[in-house]
């Protein structure tokens, strides 16, 4: 049975992507990562909304207390699957600041391409 790690990969995608974001619902590789990788802060909060925070993120039920994007395992819940090979995120006006962070043709998305999922890249960090 395919570990965690291969359940979030998908196939790499070539080249370099739009930097305007074009080429993004065609990829959606970013998107694809473990529970507990997108950190939601009170600004992230208030800009999402009661509603988006109680069908699409998970509150920590022990200290600290942490909000994240929800996540089935190994994508966003926040990601529309419906169509195949299509990535639109259904929150996109109002994702959290780390989505903002992986910008298209950043070095996060560059090797969220090759890997085929959201890696270790340390430009993926939130700037506080
Ligand atoms: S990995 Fe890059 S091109 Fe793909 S969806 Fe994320 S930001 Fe867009
Ligand atoms: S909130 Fe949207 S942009 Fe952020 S990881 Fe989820 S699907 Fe991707």
């Amino acid at each position: 049975m395919a570990n965690s790690e291969d359940q979030r990969r998908l196939a790499p995608v070539a080249g370099a992507p739009d930097v305007g974001g074009a080429d993004c619902v065609g990829c959606g590789r970013c998107c694809h990562h473990p529970p507990q990788t997108v950190h939601l802060l009170d600004g992230d909060e208030a800009r999402m909304g009661p509603e988006v925070l109680r069908r699409l993120t998970v509150l920590q039920d022990k200290p600290p207390f942490m909000r994240f994007m929800g996540n089935g395992g190994s994508r966003c819940s926040a990601l529309d699957v419906s169509v195949p090979g299509q990535y639109p995120c259904l929150i996109y006006s109002v994702r959290g600041d780390d989505c903002r962070v992986v910008e298209p043709g950043s070095p996060a998305c560059l090797e969220a391409r090759v890997l085929g999922h959201l890696g270790a890249s340390m430009e993926y960090q939130r700037r506080l």
